[in-house]
């Protein structure tokens, strides 16, 4: 009996509502998130964009079928023509780290 034992791959990881963070336009920092809120309007979400670096917040409304991804890219287009208006919040303390996934082998 041979049988040697495999080299240990990388667990797959299942794909779950991680935050996304994208580049902030102002400092360039890759701490932007963008969050969706209820605004209790039918088809449209309010989008909250705030960056972990230099405390940037802004909100937009968006239709509800938005991705993080087209809020960004809105987002881009506006804060560049000025469109929107941006506030500079005072960064909260640490924000909650998602807890590094003990990926325990799950054996069957
Ligand atoms: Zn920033």
């Amino acid at each position: 009996m041979g049988r040697r034992r495999k080299k240990y791959k990388k667990p797959v990881r299942k794909i779950r509502r991680i935050p996304t963070f994208f580049q902030c336009p102002h400092c360039g920092a890759k701490t932007l998130r963008i969050k969706f809120e209820k605004i209790g309007v039918e088809g449209r979400k309010l989008a909250v964009i705030t960056c972990g670096t230099c405390g940037l917040y802004a909100e937009l409304e968006v239709p509800q079928m938005y991705e993080p991804v087209d809020v960004y890219s809105l987002f881009i287009d506006k804060y560049e023509e000025g469109e929107l208006e941006v506030e500079f919040r005072k960064i909260p303390e640490e924000e909650e780290e998602l807890k590094a996934e003990q990926a325990g082998s799950s054996e069957a």
